[in-house]
């Protein structure tokens, strides 16, 4: 089945069951069995699609879960209570005293920190790899798990992923993806032979900016750490959030598409702007990652990124406050396009001066694109 039709079909077991289109949402804190042997087998497994108590899931949960580990080509799915505590836990599924992990550099900033102030002094130690590192050098006997974003937070490289795939598994070490910005619309991550794959479902799964939620997909074998590291922390994705990402996804497809069509309008016109230095996206034939992406992705969404030219700081201020229909905001993913100062923690090789705040990352929304130019338009030349 095409992925258009697959978003709409998914998993709708429980919504089925109730007669209803969508499934009822079923918010609880203990979960009731029919008999002792059901509640025995309960407790004694990882439950990664059945009941056992409210902080691993209800049915409303576990048609999301299903219906997401359909659309990433993966056994099974669990849901956290964010995209950085599903990054969080596979790291931490992973880590431990006398551990090494690779991280790609230019990862989502938080997921740094995390590395940085949590695993770090507890032990664990982190490598960050560039986009043209031999990954098979960095490999160690210790090595527990190569974590790779792609494209990068903010400056856009983009990864090599079925090479690194290739020399990690070559050591039996796993190998997990942030592919929150592909989507399972664009990035087949699974196909590619990652094992853990990552999604802040927050972005465009949900689509509509009004939540927090984590998926990460893969093998039962694959996912038994972070699921038993969910269960243990007490990591939990509401009801309500899953109801709401379910309703979101099914409009998942058709949103890409056109986020897909307005970002390289939007894209291939501010490159044609003298006030613009650089676009950084790799759906551009000019970025040095197009190659990479085109051989690993099937579609861009953006969001981009965007080298002014060199201005001063009360410029940039005046280029930013002079937009209107971006609003200022971190995140991306939603309806609505936002406009955000990238402050990279690992500038692109390209000599950008770190104290030089001329990136901007840009998302674009489901408006015209005409209209986002013309408001770009105007706030490059105020
Ligand atoms: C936003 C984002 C996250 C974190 O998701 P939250 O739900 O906001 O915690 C992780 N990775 C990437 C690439 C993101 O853009």
């Amino acid at each position: 089945m095409d992925m258009q039709t697959l978003v709409i079909h998914a998993a709708r077991q429980t919504a089925a069951a109730a007669h209803a289109v969508n499934p009822p949402l079923v918010r609880t804190s203990t979960t009731v069995f029919d008999s002792y042997d059901a509640y025995k087998r309960a407790q004694s497994e990882l439950v990664f699609d059945g009941p056992r108590y409210g902080r691993s899931g209800t049915s409303t949960t576990f048609e999301l879960q299903r219906a997401m580990a359909e659309l990433a080509n993966a056994e099974t799915c669990v849901a956290t209570g964010s995209g950085l505590a599903a990054i969080t836990a596979v790291l931490a599924a992973h880590a431990g005293p006398g551990r090494h992990i690779l991280v790609s550099a230019g990862v989502y900033g938080p997921t740094r920190v995390f590395c940085d102030k949590e695993l770090v002094p507890s032990g664990t130690d982190v490598e960050y790899f560039a986009h043209d590192a031999d990954v098979s050098a960095l490999l160690r006997d210790t090595t527990s798990l190569v974590f790779v974003e792609t494209p990068a937070s903010l400056t856009m490289e983009m990864w090599d992923v079925p090479a690194i795939c290739a020399a990690a598994h070559e050591r039996g070490v796993p190998v997990a993806c942030d592919a929150t910005w592909g989507t399972p619309v664009f990035f087949d991550a699974h196909a590619l032979g990652v094992d853990i794959s990552v999604h802040a479902a927050t972005k465009f799964i949900n689509g509509h900016c009004d939540l927090l939620l984590g998926l990460v997909t893969g093998t039962l074998d694959a996912l038994a750490g972070v699921r038993a590291y969910c269960d243990r922390s007490g990591t939990h994705a509401a009801p309500d959030t899953c109801w709401l990402t379910l309703r979101g996804l099914r409009t998942l497809a058709v949103r890409m598409e056109r986020h897909q069509r307005s970002a390289r309008t939007v894209a291939q016109w501010l490159r044609s702007q003298p006030r613009v230095q650089r676009v950084l996206f790799p759906a551009l034939e000019t970025d040095p990652g197009h190659k990479l992406w085109r051989s690993q992705f099937s579609g861009a969404a953006g969001p981009f990124t965007v080298e002014l030219a060199p201005c001063s700081e009360a410029t940039f201020t005046r280029f930013i406050d002079r937009l209107s229909l971006f609003s200022l905001g971190t995140s991306w993913g939603g309806f609505e396009s936002l406009v955000m100062p990238a402050v990279p923690h690992h500038l692109r090789a390209l000599a950008i001066p770190a104290d030089a705040p001329r990136l901007v990352r840009l998302h674009i929304g489901l408006e015209n694109p005409r209209d986002l130019c013309d408001d770009l338009a105007s706030a490059l030349t105020a």
